[in-house]
């Protein structure tokens, strides 16, 4: 016999980001779950300390919750390449440097790989919700993609390492794909997509 429980209906969503607000936003609002950025609550950015991915989406969720008194949502993401002992990884938007520009990054990126054959690459995203801040148990989703790095950017959409992110199986970059076909295949769109069992999975009990 499955029970239901109230889920949330209101969470605070982690990010300074317009663009991941509307794609979250959109993705949840089928549950009930209305988002609102910590930005129009007037929280600033939590510190990005952690290790790991799980470590700093915990630590922006906490930091979130705590300050909105409200159920949180937040994620963070990045670029890991093996061949460089999984660099650029939580520095990712920090890669070249605190203050780096998307290009600076992708020049960091491609001189560290010159004389490396292995270009195998993945994003990866961790998302997590918390009912609160003292949470003992976080719901976490995680989505990983796999591509490989190409020298020539390519494609004009999408962000950050994208133009040099070759899909092997459609031989186009991220750059290169519509918003549409990007998140169908995304680290985000399959962490967003095991998030939303995740709840709809709590909701429904035990
Ligand atoms: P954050 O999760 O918003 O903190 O993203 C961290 C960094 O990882 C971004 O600034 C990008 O450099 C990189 N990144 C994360 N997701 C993507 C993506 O979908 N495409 C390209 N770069 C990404």
């Amino acid at each position: 016999m499955s029970r239901s429980r109230a889920l949330a209906t209101e969470a605070v969503l982690a990010t300074g980001n317009a663009g991941k607000l509307r794609e979250m936003a959109a993705l949840l609002a089928p549950i009930g779950l209305r988002l609102i950025a910590q930005g129009e609550l007037g929280i600033a950015a939590a510190a990005e300390t952690g290790v790991t991915f799980v470590e700093n989406a915990l630590q922006k969720a906490r930091h979130a919750s705590a300050a909105a008194a409200l159920p949180a949502i937040a994620d963070d993401s990045g670029l890991v390449v093996p061949a460089l002992g999984g660099a650029p990884g939580v520095r990712s938007a920090r890669y070249a440097g605190d203050d780096a520009t998307d290009a600076q990054n992708n020049r960091k990126l491609i001189g560290a790989l010159a004389d490396i054959e292995d270009r195998s690459a993945w994003f990866y995203c961790a998302l997590v919700f918390i009912e609160r801040p003292e949470d003992p148990a976080p719901l976490l989703a995680t989505g990983l993609w796999r591509g490989r790095i190409i020298d020539q950017p390519r494609g004009g959409g999408g962000f950050g390492y994208d133009p040099h992110f070759l899909v092997p199986h459609l031989g186009r970059t991220s750059a290169e794909l519509a918003p549409e076909e990007k998140n169908a295949l995304s680290h985000r769109g399959q962490a967003v997509a095991a998030l939303l069992q995740r709840l709809r999975e709590r909701s429904e009990g035990p």
